[in-house]
């Protein structure tokens, strides 16, 4: 036989109604506590039983004195207190890595596992449904199913502070002559999130892909009729071609990319790259190093993140600083240990009469030191209007003087990335005079 836990005392309630009530019930829910073999929680039970019957026979109670004394505690019988739930029982909750909730009628909670004290910030039990969980579809669904007894779904999204979508199962059962609700929680943002995602890429890639496979297929058909044996017309339109084929594969890459990054962004990195070395590699390699004014400090910078994607961020960077500045020099600093506040300051305000925008900001973490990469160029600036569309997906600005249209997903990358790891975004632009994009991340603590 278990024996009754000793670090868990007999509620005060329930000698209460043993001695107060004096009803028959009352005797047999303190007959329950009497045995030494019965668990606290069950004599909990047999007492919230005895609350009811007393509850009854309180009814009948001619004086209403005795009436107003007496209520109270059968108040209590009705609602008791989380600490009646064994320690066994706790524990295995604890362990379900999914929020789970025990609803008591009338919408108290009796019980809720860590994980749903930490996805709603409540400290313990003892609280209304009300005030843990804001969604009204959730809390009509808990009390319908606490008056009927129908197990119930629901699902609901939390757009604030990172979307979430989730799906809540209502199951009532019944004891000791109460039915409560177990409430559990499952996460589904990873897959709605995906379907959604396969979605947008669909749609996306076949939208975009939509028009350079138009005019390669116009081009075909005019070297097979009109300019059948036009030689020369017949290399341009190949070149044009080839053009059009490469922008596709472009835009699959990049879509492919931003897909793949999406679906991590809700995972922060964990890793710690050196921001200095990153830089530097990078820059090494590239065709036009001549052309990079590289301004790193002598002692490393670290982030928390991952290299590919900030190898990512900078070459997305670069090539618009080279594409758009075209042929003329790009400046790549690195700085670190900075607040947020001088962070902001080192990325985006370093020219006084710059149009400058935060493309992205990340929420604040007192206390945290933040690294700089800043990548200026001397081509010929934003104007004004385009600033707040530039992460925008496939946001262009069409101007036949700069080349071969871009993807218009680089910015957008840069964007999604710098989101992941917790960091912002910011530009600053001189038109006709150059253009600055700059990117800030968190550094390891104990910087
Ligand atoms: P893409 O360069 O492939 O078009 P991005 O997302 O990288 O796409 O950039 C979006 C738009 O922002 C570009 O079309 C361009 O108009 C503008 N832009 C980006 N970087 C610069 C820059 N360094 N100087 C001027 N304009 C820029």
């Amino acid at each position: 036989m278990p024996e009754t836990p000793a670090h868990s005392p007999r509620p005060a309630w329930l000698a209460a109604i043993q001695l107060a009530s004096g009803c028959a019930v009352g005797a047999a829910g303190a007959a329950l506590l009497g045995a030494a073999d019965v668990p606290d929680w069950m004599a909990g039970l047999g007492g919230a039983l005895a609350g009811v019957t007393c509850a009854r026979a309180l009814d009948s109670l001619a004086n209403p004195t005795a009436k107003r004394a007496v209520q109270p505690m059968i108040s209590a019988a009705l609602d008791p207190a989380p600490s009646e739930l064994p320690p066994l029982l706790l524990a295995a909750l604890d362990a379900a890595p999914a929020p789970v909730m025990i609803v008591l009628p009338g919408g108290r909670l009796m019980a809720l596992n860590r994980s749903a004290r930490e996805r709603f910030g409540l400290a313990s039990p003892g609280g209304r449904i009300e005030a843990a969980v804001r969604n009204p579809d959730l809390i009509n669904a808990v009390n319908a199913s606490l008056l009927d007894g129908q197990i119930r779904q629901v699902q609901f999204a939390t757009p604030v502070p990172v979307e979430r979508f989730e799906r809540a199962i209502v199951a009532p059962f019944e004891t000791a002559g109460r039915r409560l609700v177990l409430l559990t929680i499952a996460d589904e943002t990873e897959q709605r999130v995906s379907e959604r995602m396969r979605a947008d890429f669909l749609a996306n890639a076949s939208h975009e892909l939509r028009t350079p496979l138009a005019s390669i297929a116009g081009f075909i058909e005019t070297l097979r009729g009109p300019a059948r044996d036009d030689a020369e017309a017949r290399d341009r339109f190949l070149k044009i071609m080839d053009d059009q084929a490469s922008r596709m594969s472009r835009l699959i890459a990049d879509l492919t990319s931003l897909s793949r990054i999406e679906l991590l962004e809700r995972v922060a990195p964990t890793g710690t790259v050196s921001l200095t070395t990153l830089v530097g590699d990078v820059v090494e390699a590239l065709p036009q190093r001549d052309l990079i004014k590289l301004s790193i400090p002598d002692e490393a910078v670290d982030v928390i993140g991952d290299a590919d994607q900030i190898t990512q961020v900078l070459t997305n960077l670069l090539d618009n600083a080279a594409k758009y500045g075209v042929g003329r020099p790009v400046s790549v600093e690195v700085s670190g240990g900075l607040t947020r506040e001088n962070a902001v300051l080192a990325a985006g305000r370093q020219w006084p009469d710059a149009l400058r925008l935060p493309l992205s900001s990340p929420s604040h973490e007192p206390g945290r030191s933040y690294a700089v990469l800043r990548v200026a160029d001397e081509g010929p600036g934003i104007a004004r209007e385009e600033l707040p569309r530039l992460t925008e997906r496939f946001y262009r600005v069409e101007t036949t003087s700069r080349g071969v249209p871009g993807t218009g997903l680089g910015l957008a990358i840069v964007k999604h990335i710098i989101n992941r790891h917790r960091g912002g975004v910011m530009v600053e632009t001189r038109p006709g005079r150059g253009t600055a994009f700059s990117v800030y991340m968190p550094q390891p603590t104990g910087i």
